[in-house]
């Protein structure tokens, strides 16, 4: 199995990145803080439909060496992107002047003073070793490690959430990617060892204990490492085209949607005429999507996690056909996963490329790998990246040596 997973540990990352810090800013950090990408077990576009969703946190983390700076300058430095240190004003930052990687932890930044927060003038240092643009939430593992990194330097003392509302408005109003919830909650709320299901109206959460090995399954990811053009803009479609199913239903988001009354509800729609069937396909996902949501949870918490596997599955089935946001290579995934026994996957994130997860009983992890391998070599497509999902911790400050 390949992993681009930084295997050192913890602490020696913190070393190293303290180096870093030091060669660059010629100053010693603070603090040294960690966020997790993310793998979403089912719920997916569901999060800016007020509906559910069950993450778990990935073991590759984004972290963050930090040390406040006297002046009103944001310094920022990645080791993952080419190019010299970025320099801001604190004071004027404004949405849509910063370009690249640097809106990010600006956006942050914005945010926070924003929302009446006292900021000084900082340097932060980034390494990652999440996969970029693979569905598994590289910009909410920075967007909170920064929120995080920044709260802990001004004594704010924001809790998990408030870093996970932060980040999300930062990635909307600074960024302009309209995202839900659902990425910023994981890397800041989820927990070593389970699940978080969480209702992303209010906000309430569990966590579900989620200890695949103990039952003899494997999750694994496999990052297709493709990623399709207009996703970002399809993806603003999408959630136009919930809203308007939202409005023709007459219902505050489309979670208010019940499960029972799903046909009833289809029914109204086909009678207003209004429709082409797109708005009638997105409202379908999304509703039997909080359902799936409920059975899994269910199947957990009964000790029956095999059975979630054709959940998986059928989730797949609904975001290729009736959400429209899958690709040829993440359908591949599942049809040659599934195929070769995987108990169950799908693809997970927004789609249009990035990563599947793939449910196996743990003495067929490889033979599946090596059938997706295969499977994509026959397609003529570039091999995935596959490693396993073991549910990690969300955000936190690490030691520095
Ligand atoms: P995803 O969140 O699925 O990985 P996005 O397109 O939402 O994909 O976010 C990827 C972007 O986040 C990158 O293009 C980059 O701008 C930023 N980013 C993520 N990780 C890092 C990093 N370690 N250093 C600098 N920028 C990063
Ligand atoms: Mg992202």
């Amino acid at each position: 199995m390949t992993t681009t997973q930084d295997d050192r540990g913890e602490l020696d990352r913190a070393a190293h990145a303290a180096a870093r810090h030091r060669e660059l800013f010629g100053t010693e950090p603070e603090g040294f803080f960690a966020a997790p990408g993310r793998a979403n077990l089912i719920g997916e576009h569901t999060d800016y439909n007020d509906g559910f969703v069950m993450p778990l946190a990935l073991p590759h983390i984004t972290t963050i060496t930090a040390s406040r700076r006297a002046d009103r300058l944001l310094r920022v430095h990645s080791r993952d992107v080419p190019g010299p240190t970025v320099e801001l004003s604190l004071d004027g930052l404004t949405p849509g002047t910063v370009k690249g990687w640097a809106g990010y932890p600006a956006g942050v930044a914005w945010v926070l003073l924003g929302a009446g927060h006292r900021l000084g003038g900082a340097d932060l240092y980034v390494e990652s070793d999440v996969p970029t643009g693979a569905g598994l939430s590289s910009s909410a593992a920075l967007e909170v490690v920064t929120a995080l990194a920044l709260s802990e330097l001004n004594g704010l003392g924001l809790t998990p959430e408030e870093l996970a509302r932060h980040s999300q408005r930062a990635e909307n109003d600074f960024v302009g990617m309209p995202c839900g919830i659902l990425d910023q909650m994981a890397s800041a709320c989820c927990a070593a060892g389970h699940v978080l299901y969480l209702d992303t109206r209010d906000l309430s959460s569990r966590q579900v204990p989620f200890d695949m090995a103990a039952e003899g399954l494997r999750l694994l990811v496999m990052d297709t490492q493709v990623k399709h053009a207009h996703a970002d803009g399809a993806y603003g479609q999408r959630r136009a085209e919930c809203e308007a199913g939202a409005v023709a239903l007459g219902v505050p988001a489309l979670r208010d949607v019940a499960y029972p009354d799903l046909d009833a509800a289809l029914a109204r729609l086909d009678a207003t005429g209004l429709d082409n069937g797109v708005i009638r396909r997105r409202v379908r996902h999304v509703v039997t999507e909080d359902r799936r949501v409920e059975r899994v949870i269910e199947l957990l918490e009964a000790g029956r996690p095999r059975e979630i596997g054709p959940v998986l599955t059928e989730g797949h089935a609904s975001l290729r056909d009736d959400f429209a946001v899958s690709c040829p290579e993440l359908d591949l995934v599942v049809a040659a996963s599934t195929e070769a026994g995987a108990l169950g996957a799908r693809m997970t994130g927004g789609g249009f490329g990035g990563s599947a997860i793939v449910l196996v009983e743990a003495d067929a992890t490889a033979a599946i790998g090596e059938a997706v391998t295969a499977a994509f070599d026959a397609a003529g497509h570039r091999r995935p990246r596959i490693f396993e999902a073991l549910p990690s911790a969300g955000a936190r400050r690490g030691a520095l040596p």
